[in-house]
């Protein structure tokens, strides 16, 4: 019997006759011959309010006694979910996180899943009954109620239908699919047909809400198809699933975190070893850095800038006071008032120019670029938070994001649940399904960095300069750009060896008229690239790199993170042996 896992978020249960429309969704799916899991998530708004008691009692409630709160929201819902299906005269149970048997870790109000023990889901299943399931939530070994962070239930349902082998994930929501951007705040934005996994996971990481990014992490370990469509209505929605919707659509979709913070640590002693120091004092609170960029300051000292959501600013700041003083850096500043704007897409790996045209639309609204950092499938560029909504309505529009792609890719090739045999050795191999899974360790040797200091911090510059870089038919890999000190930025970016003398006289002229010293160059720079599963949410994945590549003197000189892969560049001399570094180090999490 085919086994369907459904899942309604907060809005879709927001009240009874809500509650009793999502009944018939589950009732209608076993009418049509399938065992079906509800998983549903708390009415409405219910967990922001639970939030906002505990805030009316305490800043700092223990976080053991916060999950004890917030898995209430779902308890409530399941029950009532449960009473609809057999009013309307099927049977349903209900069952708690720890009753279907969802073990996590201790990480409360982050917890992450180890392992789900589906025993009593299927004995209820074949009783003939919908099992109602309690988003969000699990247990830890000690028998403590965890929750899996804000917007879990998407992980639950997902984490569901990997176990059972379900034969459909649908996630019925508040609006029909995923769209090309949050359609309340880009009303022109498209609905996708379907999104690669990659994309997805990089677009719910730069801050599209629509999935938990880290349901997505199982989607794609487990190679489960999922549904996106709406509560309201019977029509398709999105599939997320292996393959993208355009192939050749260089950007599929665009996406805004609002609050962030960038962090900027002045003046580290520039040796291997000294950025680790600062990220695992963060990884150590399970906060994630994003939008790490290193700068080569004067006199042996470096500034690394990074970002954090806004709401672990404070508790990120620790960590850096921390990290200073261990240091002896010569201290720190930030901005709490910025927001990351993102394109993502699976297109852009092979076409050069894209952030060109990004740029370019930015400058023509004359936004300024605080910070940039690419990853192969995605762009990000930090803003002032006043201008957030602009820009990313500007490079929405920027890419055509609103049309219809001009060739779309084929059909979506038969989904199926069943894991290849690489990943399915690996998962067994896993002790935590939730673990950090990689695939692949790279090591590129082919390219050049080159380096421009003291550029006029003002919108357009970055524009110019690779419009110029554009405009001799050279392909840029990754680009960062960091705050500098007083008004100036520094910004470094990564040719092919052999473009490397025509990329020095195309920006040197440039630097000239921008009032900059000539760039900076390393002939011989090798990339070392790590690609998986988790990469983001595992916050101490940065470290570990650091760490391994400082024991063994090897001096990290650019950096990019993304949720599928993490690039770092360092001195050409000693590529090889970092690719042994890594290898050792990632051996037990490898495929
Ligand atoms: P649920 O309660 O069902 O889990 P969420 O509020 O978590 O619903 O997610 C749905 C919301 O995500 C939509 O109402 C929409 O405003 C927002 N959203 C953000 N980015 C996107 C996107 N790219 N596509 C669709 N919706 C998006
Ligand atoms: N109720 C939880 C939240 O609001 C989980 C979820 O809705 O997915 O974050
Ligand atoms: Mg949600």
């Amino acid at each position: 019997m085919s086994i369907i896992v459904q899942k309604f978020g907060g809005t879709s249960v927001a009240d009874s006759k809500k509650i009793l429309a999502a009944a018939r969704k589950a009732i209608r799916a076993t009418m049509e011959g399938g065992q079906v899991v509800t998983v549903v998530s708390a009415m409405g708004h219910t967990t922001d309010h639970l939030v906002n008691l505990a805030k009316q009692i305490t800043d700092q409630p223990p976080a053991r006694e916060m999950d004890m709160l917030l898995s209430t929201g779902e308890q409530v819902s399941v029950a009532l979910m449960a009473m609809a299906i057999h009013s309307l005269g099927h049977q349903a149970i209900s069952m708690t996180g720890a009753q279907m048997g969802i073990i996590t870790d201790s990480t409360h109000t982050k917890a992450r899943i180890r392992s789900i023990t589906p025993d009593r889901i299927r004995r209820a299943l074949d009783d003939g009954k919908v099992v109602i399931a309690a988003g969000f939530q699990g247990i830890n070994p000690a028998d403590d109620i965890t929750t899996l962070g804000r917007g879990g239930s998407d992980t639950t349902a997902v984490a569901l239908a990997a176990v059972l082998h379900a034969d459909a994930c649908e996630i019925y929501t508040d609006v029909d699919g995923v769209y090309t951007t949050d359609p309340r705040v880009v009303p022109e934005a498209r609905r996708l047909k379907r999104i690669s996994y990659d994309e997805m996971l990089e677009l719910a990481s730069a801050g599209a809400g629509v999935m938990h990014s880290r349901s997505i992490e199982f989607a794609k370990k487990f190679n489960v198809p999922v549904h996106v469509r709406s509560s309201f209505s019977d029509q398709a929605g999105t599939m997320i699933c292996a393959e993208p919707e355009a192939p050749d659509q260089p950007v599929c979709g665009a996406a805004m975190a609002k609050d962030e913070a960038r962090v900027t640590v002045l003046g580290v002693p520039d040796r291997p070893g000294a950025a680790m120091t600062i990220f695992s004092q963060i990884a150590a609170k399970n906060i994630a850095t994003d939008m790490i960029v290193q700068n080569v300051a004067a006199e042996g000292l470096a500034d690394i800038s990074f970002t954090v959501v806004r709401d672990e600013l404070p508790v990120t700041l620790k960590g850096v006071e921390e990290a200073c003083r261990l240091l002896g850096a010569q201290g720190y500043n930030y901005d709490d008032n910025v927001s990351k704007i993102s394109v993502v897409g699976l297109g852009m790996k092979h076409q050069p120019g894209v952030a060109r045209r990004m740029f370019r639309a930015l400058a023509d609204k004359g936004i300024n670029i605080l910070m940039i950092t690419t990853s192969e499938i995605k762009i990000s560029v930090l803003v002032d938070r006043d201008s957030a909504l602009e820009a990313l309505r500007t490079v929405h529009a920027a890419f055509g994001l609103d049309k219809e792609p001009a060739q779309p890719g084929g059909a979506v090739a038969a989904a199926s649940a069943a894991l290849s045999n690489d990943t399915a050795d690996a998962v067994v191999r896993m002790q935590n399904m939730e673990d950090l899974l990689l695939d692949d360790l790279a090591l590129d040797e082919s390219q050049a960095r080159v380096t421009l200091s003291g550029v006029p911090d003002r919108a357009g510059v970055a524009a110019r300069i690779f419009e110029e870089i554009a405009a001799g038919g050279i392909v840029v890999d990754m680009i960062v750009q960091s705050i500098g000190r007083e008004e100036y930025a520094n910004l470094s970016f990564t040719v092919p060896r052999k473009d490397l003398a025509k990329s020095l006289e195309l920006v040197g002229g440039l630097a000239g008229q921008l009032g900059c010293p000539a760039p900076a160059s390393s002939p011989n720079v090798a990339k070392l690239s790590v690609s998986g599963t988790g990469m983001r949410s595992h916050t101490g994945m940065a470290s570990r790199l650091f760490r391994s590549l400082a024991a063994e003197g090897i001096n990290v000189e650019m950096i990019n993170t993304s949720e599928v892969r993490v690039s770092v560049v360092v001195d050409g001399r000693q590529g090889a042996k970092a690719l042994d570094v890594l290898r050792t180090e990632f051996a037990d999490v490898l495929v």
